[in-house]
């Protein structure tokens, strides 16, 4: 198989960036910081050609596909532009007492090599470019995959990146089951792949070939518990704009609700309200609300929305992918919509007596890449902080951490392995090595 739009093979791609990266060329600051520049320019540049993309794929609105997929990306590119060079720098460290006064020993970050970034077509743009960013600030090279399920983003990105980026250090491969398997088959230094956990099983097996280490950011049902005894409609607002965004496509949203029955049931006006202060009186006409990526995932979400009683929403139109955001109430924890990650606009809201039961509950799950609660009780924060294991923990403000680049990223058990973000993503693309000098003398 060759790579589209070009005769070169995969094993000769690899090659070829591996020669770049045995140049030495990648290392130095300056080369690393200006392909960030490149990288800072194309986003800027492109914004609106990037934002038409993301509508064509998603019919994401334009204010939505800057601040998710633009916004991000250069706020990551920004932090790591100001930080690099104290980051990068070796780390002394004290081997007087072990080898006398005139021993010395630090830790140094090497850049692994030729890295795969495999990207997913929820956030195209995001999810492939501020890995990408972490892998060249850490002085690597890089293959980068975009999803085919998100075309338009997958083109623009195969068509800007070369024109951007330094063509022998950085390749687009376009494709899908095909040819990542064929990219697979090489040996890499890192994969980092966004997306399921099925596929993430595949990605790892292939890397074991090799011994290669990977970082897999993967999904799973992230739960909200709401508290006794808060401002139900400040949460219905946050939880409508975080849960429905994007269509509910988005990997770090509200999966589910978890709270006592009377809250459940003053929840649902709550939400109502929220829904209609957002997407209007029918959100298949606003503007602000997405459509389903494909027929595929479509009929897969259509099959959730009788697994409770219907608070609202529940329309669908299958030419046009569209789902209504909707809310289901008196969910029982067996039904269909219980059983795995929803990635779509459907919330349902499950009861338990309290906060033993909710800890229960989500400890009998898959780990969650992350889990949120709406409350005032410091005590509550600390027993889900401490009884609990998820790949973040929010309250108050769901999704809000991914914006925070000092705050590592990632899933634990069933949502991933390993994390990114600002300094994260550079100790993550690179091999932390000591080095020890014992003079002779
Ligand atoms: P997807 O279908 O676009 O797949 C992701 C990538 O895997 C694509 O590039 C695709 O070409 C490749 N792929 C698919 N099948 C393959 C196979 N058999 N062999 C090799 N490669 C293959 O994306 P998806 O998995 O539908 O994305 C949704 C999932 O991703 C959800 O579970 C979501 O929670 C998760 N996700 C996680 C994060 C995160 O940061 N942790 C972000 C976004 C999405």
């Amino acid at each position: 198989m060759s790579i589209p739009g070009t005769p070169e093979q995969p094993a000769d791609l690899v090659a070829r960036l591996r020669s770049t990266f045995r140049t030495g060329r990648t290392r130095p600051l300056e080369w690393r910081i200006r392909q960030l520049r490149q990288l800072q320019a194309l986003l800027t540049d492109h914004g609106g050609e990037i934002a038409d993309a993301l509508h064509t794929d998603l019919r994401r609105n334009e204010a939505d596909a800057r601040s998710g997929d633009i916004d991000n990306t250069l706020r990551e590119i920004g932090h790591t532009l100001a930080h690099l060079e104290e980051w990068l720098r070796p780390r002394p460290v004290d081997v007087s007492g072990i080898f006398g006064p005139t021993a010395t020993a630090a830790t140094q970050y090497d850049p692994l090599g030729v890295v795969l970034i495999i990207g997913p077509w929820n956030y195209p743009v995001q999810l492939t470019l501020v890995p990408l960013a972490g892998a060249l600030a850490a002085g690597n090279t890089a293959v980068v995959k975009p999803s085919e399920l998100a075309p338009a983003a997958s083109a623009i990105l195969a068509r800007l990146l070369p024109a951007y980026l330094d063509t022998d250090a950085v390749a687009v491969v376009e494709g899908g089951v095909e040819e990542t398997t064929a990219l697979l088959a090489e040996r890499f230094d890192h994969i980092f792949y966004t997306g399921n956990g099925t596929v993430g099983r595949i990605v790892m097996k292939a890397a074991a070939e090799h011994l290669t280490p990977v970082t897999l950011e993967l999904g799973g049902k992230s739960p909200v518990f709401v508290d006794r005894d808060c401002d139900l409609s400040a949460i219905a607002a946050r939880l409508a704009r975080t849960k429905f965004l994007n269509a509910g496509q988005t990997c770090v949203a509200p999966d589910y609700v978890l709270t006592d029955p009377d809250t459940a049931r003053a929840l649902e006006p709550a939400l109502i309200e929220a829904i209609a202060d957002l997407y209007g009186p029918d959100p298949a006409a606003s503007p602000s609300y997405s459509r389903i990526i494909n027929q595929r995932h479509f009929d897969r979400l259509a099959a959730l929305l009788d697994s409770g009683r219907l608070v609202t929403g529940g329309q669908r139109d299958r030419e046009d992918k569209y789902i209504a955001p909707t809310v289901l109430a008196a969910v029982k924890p067996d039904a269909p919509v219980m059983q795995e990650e929803i990635f779509g606009p459907i919330l349902p809201i499950v009861t338990v007596p309290g906060l033993d039961e909710a800890i229960d509950f989500i400890n009998k799950r898959d780990k969650p890449l992350a889990l949120y609660a709406f409350t005032e009780n410091e005590t509550t924060k600390q027993r889900l902080a401490a009884e609990t294991s998820s790949g973040a923990l929010g309250f108050g403000q769901p999704i809000a951490h991914l914006r925070v680049p000092e705050l590592p990223f990632g899933g634990v058990g069933e949502s991933g392995l390993g994390a990114y973000h600002g300094q994260y993503s550079v100790t993550t693309f690179s091999h932390r090595k000591a080095r020890l000098d014992v003079p002779l003398g």
